[in-house]
């Protein structure tokens, strides 16, 4: 029997959501056929709010629904911590005692996929420089991530801000937002100036 159309239309939006094959997607499009009305419209308006109401942050470029984000309005700006994406900012976050603000660059240098300095918020960092004692560097400890801090290390230094770099030996992966507290709170701690 073919797929009706409306099912499939869903079952293929499902699909293009990261970690969901075309079988969980189907698995989901049924599951909204089992919702009461109430549910399908509460499960839109969800869909719909955190495209209107979440933006970047002014200051810091992480996700927020007013113009500065919750951290920036209340944290000390004497140290910034530069990260790649916003959930970075959500796995540094979970380990308790960073008392500083971030900066979120959207991205990493990949001169093989064609994003150059120009694409990542650098201009916006420099701008926030004033009155900074310290720029941390938590970039991935991937390629990417190193090319990234390497490259903002030789524009920062000659400002005359300390640069330094979260520790390199600790096995944190790759990918900030799955190592544990303790580990990110080791690289934070163990830190070395550049
Ligand atoms: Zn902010």
């Amino acid at each position: 029997m073919k797929q009706l159309d409306c099912i499939l239309r869903l079952s293929n939006k499902f699909a293009r959501l990261p970690g969901v094959g075309a079988k969980t997607a189907q698995r989901y499009a049924y599951s909204v056929i089992d919702m009461t009305p109430e549910e399908v419209e509460e499960f839109c308006a969800a869909l719909r709010d955190v495209k209107t109401q979440v933006r970047y942050c002014d200051e810091c470029g992480n996700f927020t629904d007013k113009e500065t984000c919750e951290i920036c309005a209340r944290r000390e700006k004497n140290v910034i911590c530069v990260v790649a994406y916003p959930k970075d900012v959500l796995a540094l976050e979970r380990v308790s005692g960073y008392k500083g603000v971030y900066h979120v660059l959207h991205g990493t240098l990949s001169p093989l996929e064609g994003r150059g300095p120009d694409s990542l918020r650098i201009k916006e960092l420099l701008a926030r420089l004033n009155g900074v004692e310290e720029v941390i560097l938590a970039t991935s400890t991937d390629v990417e991530g190193e090319a990234t801090a390497m490259y903002l290390a030789r524009l920062l230094k000659p400002m005359g801000v300390k640069v330094s770099r979260i520790a390199q030996g600790i096995s944190m992966g790759s990918e900030l937002e799955y190592a544990d507290e303790i580990t990110l709170l080791k690289a934070l701690e163990a830190r070395t100036e550049l």
